[in-house]
């Protein structure tokens, strides 16, 4: 117990002092906003919470690699298959049910029909997308034709882009056909294809029996190093989160112009993801587990504040995993399995948040919705939020893809990225929370296969 103690306190400290640095976050951003800083001063600012970002996106490859490799390789194919059907079903429905709540919402509340169109915030260039080039390009991805270039950069795709008239004069009439990123993976790594190499990995690892158990050891080892690195980590984020919020406070221009004219809609898609984190997430994990959502909640406590500091789920990552496994006890098997496909693919909040943001962006240019084009936002909404990367901004992106499935201009995107800041941590913590409680229905349903495998092993010792 006396071993335990100064643990448990650590943890707690820990914990308020990453909530103390959202606070003074959002205190010093406001205060300096006063003090009408230069580009030096702002970028000196946010300059510690860059380096929080460099320091967790570092842990990402080895630790989305070896948790899956390791995890895969100590379950036979039967579990995993079984494991990986729950967490794909949770995903797909939480994902669905998100969007058509933003959906419900945004229709109910009409938050574009009161806004003028013209208000907007400057249009930027065009970029002509069909909805099958994204398609075909998430697919791609899924399937890196090189594994080293994965780790670094996804699959490019080249994208007209159209400039609009400002740009145009701008440029004396020529236009332009640049390259840009992939819409799904707009930068860092191909975190997909990582996924589907180490699964495949993983599996056959597993299949190989004592003959892969050198690797398997490597692997494990190597996904225990960096959860350890990441307990030093951590111990950091208080002032990276800080600096992170108030920089980006101190960055954006014309805080109350851009809330009075996107006020509406940043509070139908507060409402909307509220709804989904209060009622149907916690909802969901009651119906399933019987155990008290609040309680579990309060254990991921420290993984949604630094998504909110981040506005990544993947920088989030590393403390999904430690809150998960060491205040909820969900069972590490569980966690190595299906927290990195999960905060890949499972992003609820991304999908409520581009369903709204296309209605709104509908409503603004006064097209009345057929029931036929609401079904195809709650379905490309949900596809976009599975291609998203889970780096900031992402979800911006991605919602090229719906707005072009309604037909409407992709530049119109620029009318909602003034807030896109503020909305952007906020869905990415329920992003989190979505991935967290995932896993502990995953591992509620698994867990009596789990302990009979526990069982026979410890037979097997036994025997020996
Ligand atoms: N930032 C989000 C995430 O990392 C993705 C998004 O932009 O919606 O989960």
């Amino acid at each position: 117990l006396k071993r335990c103690r100064p643990e448990m306190n650590a943890d707690n400290l820990l914990l308020v002092l990453t909530i103390l640095g959202v606070i003074v976050g959002i205190a010093l951003g406001s205060v300096l906003r006063f003090a009408n800083l230069g580009p030096t001063e702002k970028h000196l600012i946010q300059y510690p919470g860059e380096i929080l970002m460099r320091m967790l996106k570092m842990m990402v490859l080895p630790l989305i690699v070896s948790s899956l490799i390791s995890g895969l390789a100590q379950l036979d194919a039967k579990e995993s298959g079984k494991m990986g059907s729950w967490a794909l079903l949770y995903y797909f429905s939480t994902t669905m049910i998100a969007a058509i709540i933003g959906i419900v919402m945004v229709v109910s509340i009409r938050p574009g029909a009161n806004t003028a169109r013209d208000a907007a915030i400057q249009k930027g260039e065009e970029k002509e997308v069909s909805t099958l080039d994204a398609i075909l390009d998430l697919i791609r991805n899924v399937f890196p034709d090189n594994l080293v270039q994965a780790c670094f950069r996804n699959d490019e795709t080249i994208y007209k882009i159209v400039p609009n008239k400002a740009y145009n004069a701008s440029v004396n009439g020529s236009e332009p056909t640049i390259r840009v990123r992939s819409l799904i993976l707009k930068d860092g790594m191909n975190v997909l294809g990582l996924i589907t190499f180490s699964i495949g990995f993983g599996t056959i690892l597993g299949a190989m029996g004592p003959e892969g158990q050198v690797m398997t050891n490597f692997f494990f080892v190597l996904n225990e190093i960096i959860m350890r690195f990441v307990k030093l980590i951590i111990w950091y984020s208080p002032i990276g989160i800080a600096c992170l919020i108030s920089g980006k406070i101190l960055e954006v221009e014309n805080i109350a112009d851009t809330a009075r004219m996107l006020g509406m809609y940043m509070v139908t898609v507060l409402c909307g993801l509220a709804f989904h984190a209060i009622i149907v997430l916690p909802g969901i994990y009651f119906a399933v587990t019987r155990k008290n959502p609040w309680t579990f909640f309060r254990g991921m406590l420290q993984a949604w504040v630094m998504a909110l500091g981040t506005a990544s789920s993947a920088a989030t990552l590393p403390l999904t995993f430690r809150c998960l496994e060491e205040n909820n006890n969900v069972d590490k098997r569980v966690t190595r399995f299906v927290l990195p496909i999960g905060a890949t693919i499972n992003m609820d909040g991304t999908a409520l948040y581009e369903a709204v943001a296309a209605i709104f962006i509908a409503q603004l240019n006064r097209m009345e919705l057929t029931w036929g084009q609401i079904i195809t936002v709650s379905l490309t909404a949900t596809a976009a939020s599975v291609g998203a990367a889970s780096v900031p901004s992402a979800g911006l992106v991605t919602m090229l893809l719906v707005l072009t499935s309604l037909g409407l201009p992709t530049s119109d995107v620029t009318y909602i990225v003034a807030v896109d800041w503020m909305l952007d941590r906020i869905r990415t913590s329920i992003n989190v929370l979505g991935d967290a409680f995932g896993a502990g229905i995953v591992h509620h349903l698994c867990k009596a296969d789990l302990d009979k495998i526990d069982e026979e092993v410890i037979k097997e010792i036994g025997e020996q």
